[in-house]
């Protein structure tokens, strides 16, 4: 699965997340939720895969 940063819309807070092959983001949270905020809206940093795996 795809790997990038990305962060939260809300509060900024960085996220390195896995990407599905629809483009939605698997956060490393419990709820897939920013941890900090609780929104579920996330940018991504850079173009550019971090890994792959
Ligand atoms: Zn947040």
């Amino acid at each position: 699965m795809r790997r990038e940063v990305v962060t939260c819309k809300e509060c900024g807070q960085p996220y390195s997340v896995r990407v599905r092959d629809d483009g939605s983001f698997v956060l490393p949270t419990e709820t897939g939720e920013c941890e900090r905020c609780g929104a579920n809206q996330f940018s991504q940093v850079a173009d550019e895969p971090i890994g792959d795996d």
